[in-house]
């Protein structure tokens, strides 16, 4: 069973992230046997990009998996999610949230929210800038939600070789979390830094990562 995860890796990454830091195994485009492989090595939080294949597998493998959904989430697709979601690191506007408190308060749950920051050198990488982000958390003070929590941020370094931009950036997301850590709101629980990936977890980790959401070093390349 396990020959289908590089075991070593695995353990290796679980060494790097010691109890400080929770490992999100991205399953996006893998198949339910190695998700199940790594199940039975103890991991229980996945990752999804896609809303569809998240449900599809949320119903085909055990129910005590965590599901981290962390993909760009349209409204229309709530619904969909919102019975059996953990987490959502993906969050971008007050809409987005409306949506979510609306459908998990008709499912009697609550959901765990990140909102994702923009700082890559990128333009396709999603999430707020720090001035839409400021506007966010400014406007949060006027809301009442009760079944979200938000936990705090999301981040994507570049995708690049120049690990000293990486680190900046990781910093950079590091100090914009930190700038809000006084928060007090009855809905915020300020304590999540999700960032780091396959290529960038290790420098994630050592400027305070929280959460990595690691997909390939683990599972090997997506079929797709
Ligand atoms: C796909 C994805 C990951 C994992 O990427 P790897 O490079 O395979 O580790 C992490 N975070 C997000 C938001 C992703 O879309």
């Amino acid at each position: 069973m396990s020959d289908l995860i590089d075991r070593h890796t695995f353990e290796k990454i679980n060494k790097r992230a010691s109890d400080k830091c929770t490992i999100i195994a991205v399953s996006k485009k893998q198949a339910n046997e190695k998700i199940k492989a790594l199940y039975d090595l103890s991991q229980r939080h996945f990752g999804e990009n896609y809303v569809q294949e998240m449900c599809s597998k949320h119903a085909q493998l055990p129910s005590d998996i965590i599901w981290h959904f962390i993909g760009t989430l349209q409204r229309n697709k709530v619904k969909y999610i919102a019975p059996f979601v953990t987490w959502i690191h993906s969050v971008d506007s007050i809409p987005l949230l409306d949506e979510i408190e609306l459908r998990t308060q008709q499912q009697q749950r609550i959901i765990q929210i990140l909102l994702q920051l923009h700082v890559a050198k990128e333009e396709t990488k999603s999430g707020l800038r720090i001035d839409e982000f400021q506007l966010l958390m400014q406007a949060l003070q006027q809301k009442k939600y009760t079944h979200v929590c938000i936990r705090g941020v999301m981040g994507m370094a570049s995708f690049t070789k120049d690990t000293d931009l990486i680190r900046q950036e990781f910093k950079l997301i590091k100090s914009i979390f930190e700038s809000y850590k006084s928060i007090t709101l009855p809905f915020v629980q300020w304590d999540t830094i999700s960032m780091g990936m396959s290529n960038d977890y290790e420098i994630a980790i050592e400027e305070g990562s929280t959460m990595i959401r690691i997909g390939s070093l683990i599972f090997g390349k997506r079929t797709s």
